[in-house]
């Protein structure tokens, strides 16, 4: 019997580690298969407090992982395919093993959006991204597409000058949803070009097996034009990675986990931080901040319960 489960390991997971190791609860980090979370997809974070010049997204990861590991944190790597909260001991399956342990904190993050088109799924990989990092490499010289009017896609956009021969920022309204500095960025690059209150309604050529082109539809309109490029990045948000827990935890309209007093759950014993429960920050120092909000009340309440007795099972 653990005395405390981390699923996940961004900043949240990797932070709550930390503190939960140095309180002596031996704590056992799940990483998924995508270990680091959304950290591990970014170059530069400029915006981690104590790095002046900015630190490499996974350079950071890999520092907090150390930092998790050398007070003592257990890292184990598999995705997790089924947890069961009903009962005192909270189980947690991975594959043919299940652990079994007195508290959890749930850090799953969250995943890229999709426009939910069937030539986006068939073209993913071939020419359709949700990661820059990953794949502007193979777009060196070719014209491409970064859809979203956020701050990932104007950080894409501009990522992506250094490879691209041009970038067209697609976004459904005529204004950015991204912050100011990143707007300044991204209108006045030179490689970077806007259609404003657009939307992709098909992504060619699925029978070629690779993007030769988008249909743009405006908003408005109604009117459609081709866009000849070779690739087509999704920057269009995130979903909060909850399907393990629903109908067992409360959820928002969203399915982001609802938190209340810092990181408690509608299950007592149960914590969630970083992503999973922030539908309105979503910065990877919040998200450390409420990793750390999770081992501390995961700490207290291990401290609130008898030494050989049921656990409560109610609203906190
Ligand atoms: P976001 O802020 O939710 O922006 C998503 C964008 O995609 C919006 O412009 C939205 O349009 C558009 N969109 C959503 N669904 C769409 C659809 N089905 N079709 C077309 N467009 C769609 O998400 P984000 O950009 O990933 O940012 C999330 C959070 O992370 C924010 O808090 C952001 O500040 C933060 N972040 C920070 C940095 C940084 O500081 N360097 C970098 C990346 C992200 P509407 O505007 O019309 O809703």
């Amino acid at each position: 019997m653990q005395e405390v489960i981390i699923i996940g390991s961004g900043p949240a997971g990797l932070t709550a580690a930390i503190y939960a190791a140095r309180a002596n609860l031996n704590p056992l980090v799940i990483e998924g298969l995508d270990a680091g979370g959304q950290l591990m997809l970014t170059t530069m974070v400029e915006n981690w407090p104590g790095y002046r010049d900015g630190i490499m997204g996974p350079d950071l990861i890999a520092e907090l992982r150390l930092q998790a590991t050398r007070f003592g944190s257990q890292i184990i790597t598999g995705n997790v395919d089924n947890v069961d909260i009903s009962s005192a001991a909270i189980k947690v399956q991975l594959g043919e093993t299940v652990y079994e342990s007195r508290s959890l904190i749930i850090s799953t993050g969250a995943s890229a959006r999709l426009l939910g088109l069937p030539s986006e799924l068939k073209l993913m990989g071939h020419g359709v991204s949700t990661c820059a990092t990953c794949d502007g490499f193979f777009f060196k010289e070719r014209p491409i597409v970064v859809v979203g009017g956020g701050d990932s896609a104007m950080e894409e956009a501009i990522f992506l000058t250094k490879f691209a021969a041009h970038v067209t920022v697609v976004h459904r309204r005529d204004v950015l949803r991204a912050s100011k500095i990143m707007q300044d960025k991204a209108l006045n690059h030179p490689k970077i070009s806007f259609e404003w209150n657009t939307e992709i309604s098909e992504i060619k050529d699925v029978e070629a097996g690779k993007v030769t082109s988008v249909i743009l539809r405006h908003v408005d309109s109604g009117v459609l034009k081709e866009l000849s490029v070779d690739g087509v990045f999704v920057a269009i948000g995130h979903n909060p990675n909850t399907s393990l827990f629903a109908g067992q935890l409360d959820l928002d309209e969203q399915n982001y986990i609802k938190t209340t007093n810092g990181s408690l759950t509608s299950r007592s014993g149960v914590f969630a931080c970083g992503d999973v429960q922030d539908p309105v920050y979503r910065q990877a120092v919040t998200a450390a901040g409420s990793g750390c909000m999770a081992a501390i009340d995961a700490e207290r309440y291990l401290e609130s319960l008898p030494i050989l007795g049921d656990v409560n099972l109610g609203e906190e």
